[in-house]
């Protein structure tokens, strides 16, 4: 088991780290979420052993893992860390940046991982291809199959798929994934994409200032944010009026509820009643961008609604009910 024990770290005077505990079991996946700043990357780094803590500890399995102080060559074996900026050598090929940590003591396994790696990332046209002639997202992918190669025991991606064309990324992901529960690998991976966060992760931690806010399974995260900070995470959010939703429960007139955008469908008629002021095209629906008494509110709609149109809008109940009894 991966344990962080209340660690803490700061490189100026303000913690960057404070006082984060969390513990990821092997074959786990966990995400990490939180806005920019708020200390992914730094606990990444941390759990890889380049920083030498203030306070706390870190283990895997019975063994510490040390900071640059105590360890000369930081990074253990048994663990990979996949940075946001990827150092490929730019001057061998794909084929030997995948293999870079593979021993060539058995040369046709080695061959053998290497073609099943270049499959998964979608590159056996660049096998022998340099590097530095590949796109930023082709690198990352190159990065990525290195990073996996050697199946460790705990791999440590920091948006992973941040250069790569989105068309691409759902499959890569799928396939990623699914090579690391085959392999049992214990991943930690900080990203602010909704997708990864929750459709890959068993568990997800939001964090923000430096410190864990929330550990939780990634579907209870979505559907009870307890938060705009951390529903805001996963998409465009609105905060209501809970009786302006439901006015026959009689809830006190503070009581507000987030509602994500695709929660609001139109309706003959409600409390809600909005003034449209935009329809923005987003291929599958619109997105529609309306006023509620001078509060500006927004909703998915499957048609383009006209400037200046009155509609009334209804929640999508069960779920909307749930999330106002936190
Ligand atoms: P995230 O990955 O969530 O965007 P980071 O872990 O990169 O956040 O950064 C967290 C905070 O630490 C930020 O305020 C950032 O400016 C600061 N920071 C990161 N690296 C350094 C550094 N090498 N020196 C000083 N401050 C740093
Ligand atoms: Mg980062």
């Amino acid at each position: 088991m991966l344990d962080v024990k209340d660690i803490s770290f700061r490189f100026t005077e303000k913690p960057v780290l404070d006082t984060v505990s969390f513990q990821a079991q092997p074959g786990q996946v966990v995400s990490v979420i939180g806005e920019s700043g708020s200390g992914k990357s730094t606990l990444l780094r941390a759990i890889y052993g380049l920083y030498d803590l203030d306070r706390g500890e870190i283990y895997w399995k019975d063994k510490k893992i040390l900071g640059p102080a105590h360890n000369l060559v930081p990074g253990e074996p048994y663990m990979k860390y996949l940075a946001q900026d990827f150092d490929l050598m730019p001057y061998v090929s794909v084929r030997e940046n995948i293999g870079k940590f593979l021993s060539n003591f058995y040369r046709e396994e080695k061959s053998e991982r290497i073609d099943e790696l270049l499959e998964m990332v979608e590159l056996e046209e660049y096998a022998d291809t340099r590097p530095g002639n590949l796109s930023g997202g082709q690198q990352q992918r190159v990065a990525l199959a290195r990073a996996v190669a050697q199946q460790p025991e705990i791999l440590l991606l920091d948006e992973p798929f941040s250069h790569i064309d989105s068309f691409r990324t759902h499959k890569l992901r799928r396939d990623l994934f699914a090579f690391i529960r085959k392999k049992n690998i214990t991943c930690i991976i900080a990203t602010h994409d909704s997708v990864d966060a929750l459709s890959h992760a068993d568990k997800t931690l939001v964090m923000k200032d430096g410190k864990i806010i929330r550990e939780d399974d990634p579907e209870q995260l979505y559907q009870k944010p307890g938060n705009k900070y951390i529903a805001s995470l996963f998409g465009e959010v609105n905060e209501i009026q809970a009786n302006l939703l439901f006015p026959a429960e009689n809830y006190p007139d503070d009581k507000k509820v987030l509602v994500y955008t695709h929660e609001l469908h139109t309706t003959e008629t409600s409390a809600l009643r909005v003034r449209v002021k935009e329809s923005y095209f987003e291929g599958s629906r619109y997105l529609i961008r309306a006023l509620h008494r001078g509060t500006p509110l927004l909703f998915e709609h499957p048609s383009f609604i006209a400037p200046e149109e009155t509609v009334y809008l209804k929640a999508e109940k069960k779920i909307v009910k749930e999330r106002i009894k936190n």
